[in-house]
């Protein structure tokens, strides 16, 4: 479209925000960009079966109290509340396969804290199907599955994509939520920081004799860490990082010897242990986007910051870019402002920018202090355990961590 005042050529925009990346943060930046009045595209190459079969992706995510706050705003968690096992208690604990945990351990529980449980662990599945259908029930957001984002180029006024079958659109800012090795942050000129871990995290489900009453445990062994998860009914789900080779051997083996190998750290607190389902493998790295916006563009989730799973918090900090870009999106409309003006992105980074640099700071530290057998440092963090455990203020402070309630909170997560 021409404009004679300018001497620019303006484009017709298909919608006003381009989301590539249909895994879980995108959808619930659609729903909530949706739910303010935006039009948007969501664009995803997978195709919609794949999401939604259960041997897709083996994971289950601990979602902290603000991130099941979010997706109560955004309509999904009605639709997974009943799949959503509470997380009332926290046990983490230093040890070494077949000699049991130390002495030493921090115990938290939702008691302590008035805004109820922590979190909640929700299955991988049942978090996709509702988010599909969310999606697919809205008519402000349009989402093609099955398409590739190969190119993008800022326009007058926006932003166009072109999809691997040559089509171009159209639209005010686009934002990349395309995961760790993000396409979207590639093109637009966007460094990563970052390193290899050396560790696989190896993810299934287990069935158990006793219940977990609600209970996740951590247990902190020399090669990385071992998260026992409680989903609903008396199923656990197992995050187990190991050093890369060792994790080849588990995903290899058959499920008897797998068993084998997983009970001496497991142990036998919950009774017998069955594996219901398959074995996935993640490597697992560090990277971090050195801007988390370009012109017109803003990244979101994994695309902005991959870090190491050992806290559980990749998602929930996702989310919480999900709900600051919602917040600065909503406001500069309500302003008259551009939606993707340097100023109103920048609102977003300087919201984001600290936050994911800590998370992602703080986990590798842990990672780095607890997959560690040497005995000076083993000794340090159990006393450092011990002194957590010891002082309720320290402990509620972790807590309050753990349920995302900390920090200066997007509307979306303030309940
Ligand atoms: C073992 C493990 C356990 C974890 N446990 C937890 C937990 O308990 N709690 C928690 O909060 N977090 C957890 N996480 C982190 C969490 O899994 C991630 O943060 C989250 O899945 C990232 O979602 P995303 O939507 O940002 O990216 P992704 O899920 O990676 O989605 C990116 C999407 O972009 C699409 N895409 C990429 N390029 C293009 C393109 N060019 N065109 C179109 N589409 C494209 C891909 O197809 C993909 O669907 C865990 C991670 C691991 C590895």
């Amino acid at each position: 479209m021409d404009n004679p005042a300018c001497g620019v050529i303006l484009r017709p925009m298909n919608t006003d925000i381009i989301i590539v990346g249909g895994g879980l943060n995108g959808p619930a930046l659609a729903l909530a960009a949706a739910q303010a009045g935006f039009t948007v595209t969501v664009i995803d190459s997978q195709p919609v079966p794949v999401h939604t079969d259960p041997a897709f992706d083996g994971r289950s995510y601990a979602l902290a109290l603000t991130s099941a706050r979010l997706l109560r705003g955004i309509g999904i968690w009605p639709v997974i509340a009943a799949n959503a096992q509470p997380m009332l208690e926290i046990k983490v604990t230093d040890g070494r396969a077949g000699e049991g945990p130390s002495p030493w351990m921090m115990h938290f529980d939702h008691a302590e804290i008035e805004e109820g449980p922590m979190g909640y662990l929700v299955e991988d599945r049942h978090l996709r199907r509702a988010f599909l259908d969310a999606l697919a029930a809205d008519n402000r957001i349009t989402h093609l599955a099955g398409q590739t984002v190969v190119a993008q180029t800022v326009t007058a006024g926006g932003v166009q994509v072109t999809l691997a079958n040559g089509e171009p659109l159209d639209a005010q800012l686009l934002v990349g939520s395309d995961g760790r090795k993000s396409g979207t942050a590639e093109r637009a000129g966007i460094k990563r920081t970052g390193w290899d871990y050396g560790q696989t995290a190896v993810v299934c489900a287990v069935a158990h004799d006793k219940p977990h009453s609600g209970i996740a445990h951590q247990f902190f062994m020399p090669a990385g860490p071992l998260a026992i998860l409680p989903l609903t009914e008396n199923r656990s789900s197992i995050v187990w990082s190991e050093r890369r080779a060792r994790a080849q051997e588990l995903v290899a083996m058959d499920d008897a010897a797998f068993l084998n190998a997983l009970k001496p750290a497991f142990g036998s607190f919950l009774g017998n242990i069955q594996l219901t389902g398959a074995r996935f493998s993640y490597p697992l790295n560090l990277t971090l986007a050195n801007s988390l916006i370009a012109g017109r563009m803003a990244l979101v989730g994994d695309a902005a910051h991959g870090i190491h799973p050992i806290a559980g918090q990749g998602l929930n900090a996702g989310l919480r870019d999900v709900a600051a870009l919602a917040d600065v999106l909503t406001t500069a409309r309500s302003r008259g402002e551009d939606i993707s003006s340097a100023q109103t992105l920048q609102r977003y980074q300087e919201w984001r920018r600290f936050d994911t640099a800590t998370l992602a700071l703080a986990t590798d530290t842990f990672n780095r202090l607890f997959s560690n057998d040497n005995p000076l440092i083993r000794a340090a963090r159990d006393m450092g355990m011990g002194l957590v455990n010891s002082a309720p203020r320290l402990r509620r402070g972790f807590m309050r961590q753990a349920a995302g309630l900390n920090g200066d909170l997007p509307s979306l997560m303030q309940g």
